[in-house]
């Protein structure tokens, strides 16, 4: 009986995540407006969108999510020059992280006579979407131009207080410990690489995420955001030398993603992360 409600659940459930599917492409398109503008400072002007190569304004019905994508064959349809991947990578990505996050934080409740929303879950799913979003919007800058912005992470400290308000699960000193904790711990290690190598190595962008990260997360987040991130981060560097992806020893790589990554997977996985990861039986 109980499975069979929980079949019951996951199928009926399937409209609303493919709801969150749809949602997460159309924000990633935004995402993909704020990724290219806010670098330009050109945010507020004009906000319609124009074809980068001849300047042509792109009607609507060439810029749905993915869709316009496919069946433009990647091609603008101005000039037939090719439209970054890069556009519909956010997307995509954006829209499955959507699809995932409501999975993880389902906020619909009950049979389909008797649907109610769960208030708390839903805050969850908030705090979860706006937070990965902001991360999205932040890595993809700092893989394309090695700077992490400071009009997205210096507001989401700012914000911090809001979520700590609303947010079924932080506190106050949770929260504010985070901020100077991850801020902290970051600028000591810029600070110690300064003084060993006589050059920076990590830039004030990525103390600056890691204590907004702290804010909307709290201080247990920040040594586990910061191990998942340095790990994976070495991984992918040891892979770009072995390949010679035109990476070497020296090569500074963004270190914003994979914070941003080590914070999802503790936003969605928790304090037993780490456990998870290395089961001890
Ligand atoms: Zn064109």
């Amino acid at each position: 009986m109980q499975s069979f409600f929980s079949t019951f659940l996951i199928i009926y459930q399937q409209p609303v995540t493919w709801f969150m599917v749809i949602l997460g492409a159309i924000v990633g398109s935004f995402l993909n407006v704020c990724i290219l503008r806010i670098p330009e400072g050109t945010f507020f002007k004009d906000r319609r969108s124009h074809c980068p190569y001849c300047h042509t304004c792109i009607p609507f019905w060439h810029n749905i999510p993915i869709l316009s994508w496919l069946l433009l064959r990647g091609k603008a349809s101005c000039c037939q020059n090719p439209i970054a991947v890069q556009y519909v990578l956010v997307e995509l990505f954006t829209a499955f992280t959507f699809g995932f996050l409501y999975w993880q934080f389902p906020f619909f409740q009950g049979s389909i006579i008797h649907l109610t929303i769960d208030p708390a879950e839903f805050i969850r799913c908030l705090h979860a979407i706006i937070f990965t979003s902001l991360l999205i919007i932040c890595s993809v800058i700092d893989l394309r131009l090695k700077i992490i912005p400071d009009v997205i992470s210096l507001p989401m400290i700012l914000f911090s207080p809001v979520w700590i308000w609303i947010h079924p699960q932080l506190n106050w000193f949770s929260s504010l410990l985070g901020i100077l904790f991850g801020g902290g711990i970051l600028y000591l290690l810029a600070w110690i690489y300064l003084l060993l190598r006589k050059q920076s190595g990590m830039g004030m962008g990525d103390v600056k995420l890691l204590a907004a990260i702290g804010g909307w997360l709290g201080f247990e987040s920040i040594l586990p955001t910061l191990f998942i991130g340095s790990i994976v981060g070495a991984l992918i560097g040891i892979a770009g030398i072995v390949l010679k992806k035109g990476v070497d020893f020296k090569t500074e790589l963004p270190f914003g993603p994979f914070l941003a990554l080590g914070a999802v997977l503790y936003l969605v996985y928790g304090p037993d992360l780490i456990f998870n990861l290395f089961p001890s039986e």
